[in-house]
């Protein structure tokens, strides 16, 4: 064995020293006059030559391996992030549906109040005689030119009696009956 490792090593350094790795140092020792004139020497070095070149490949391999995992853990990271992100983005958009539909509500609840509250003022202005559009407080009022407040008509005897009459002290409490008995104000 020692007689033949001397002239490999031998062979080995000298392609060293002349530059370049190892697997060009075996390849050019198994082509050599040496490798040649030694059959066993050659087959060894050929052996070490592909040995080398399969632990290349098989590094290579690894690598690449390692490389798509570390592709694969990346992906894996990303599609978590966008699962998250949409999950997010599903629980906002909920957040702002059931926001929305409260304040619909809201403001359904406010448009039965508004028109409550202006079925009670006409009704009001009915029982005083007063311009249900303005109350006499608009000048440009096209149902009474500003002109309409309270007694400004005839007082409607049934409002009167539903919204006036419970007000007033017990004598007074008697509904107008027809244009003579209307308030004091109509006069003015
Ligand atoms: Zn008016």
């Amino acid at each position: 064995m020692s007689a033949m490792s001397d002239p490999l090593l031998d062979g080995l350094q000298q392609h060293l020293a002349a530059g370049g790795n190892v697997q060009d140092a075996l390849a050019g020792l198994a082509q050599s006059e040496l490798g040649q004139t030694d059959p066993a020497l050659g087959l060894l070095s050929q052996f070490l030559a592909r040995r080398e070149q399969t632990l290349e490949r098989d590094l290579e391999v690894q690598e690449n391996e390692e490389d798509r995992l570390e592709a694969r853990a990346r992906l894996e990271e990303v599609r978590r992030l966008e699962e998250a992100r949409q999950l997010e983005e599903a629980q906002r958009q909920e957040r702002r549906r059931a926001r929305l539909e409260r304040l619909r509500l809201r403001l359904e609840e406010l448009e039965d109040d508004l028109a409550a509250c202006q079925a009670r003022l006409d009704e009001l202005a009915l029982a005083l005689g007063a311009c249900p559009s303005c109350w006499g407080e608009d000048a440009g009022c096209r149902l009474c030119r500003g002109r309409g407040r309270p007694g400004f008509l005839r007082p409607d005897p049934e409002a009167f009696r539903r919204w006036i009459v419970p007000a007033l002290p017990e004598r007074e409490g008697s509904p107008p009956t027809g244009g003579a008995a209307a308030p004091e104000r109509t006069a003015l």
